[in-house]
């Protein structure tokens, strides 16, 4: 059996959370350290640990989380201006949290993808 994660306690609702989305595929919660207006997490139900563990039966999952991230990126109010969903896999993207999940930010001009350190490593 899978060990239980943070985020799938969450999703139990065994830990609090600001819950703002669940179906019986996912869970979409707000991030407790925002880093802009809106930052939302949305987590597979299931527990996949990172992207390195997806398989082809996740398939649908994984395309619902973008169904959802659309429909709360309307709900939020910034759908028109843009924003953008990430999904951090393993040390070198520092995913901190072994439950894959995918950050949608949003509701302030984001600047660059990536930091100047990445785009010219020394
Ligand atoms: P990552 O670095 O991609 O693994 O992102 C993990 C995210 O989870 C971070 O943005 C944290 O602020 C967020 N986080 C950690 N614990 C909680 C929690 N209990 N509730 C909501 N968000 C959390």
């Amino acid at each position: 059996m899978t060990e239980d994660t943070l985020f799938s306690r969450i999703a139990q609702r065994e830990l609090p959370a600001d819950i703002v989305f669940q179906d019986d595929r996912v869970t979409a919660f707000r991030d407790v350290n925002p880093q802009a207006p809106t930052h939302i997490l949305i987590i597979p139900n299931k527990i996949i640990p990172t992207v390195n563990d997806v398989t082809e039966s996740d398939e649908a999952t994984l395309g619902h989380m973008f169904i959802v991230a659309r429909d709360l990126a309307r709900s939020e109010g910034i759908a028109d201006d843009g924003y953008r969903l990430l999904v951090n896999c393993g040390e070198h993207a520092n995913q901190e949290v072994l439950h894959l999940h995918m950050h949608l930010v949003g509701g302030v001009q984001l600047g660059r993808m990536l930091s100047q350190q990445a785009r010219n490593p020394t």
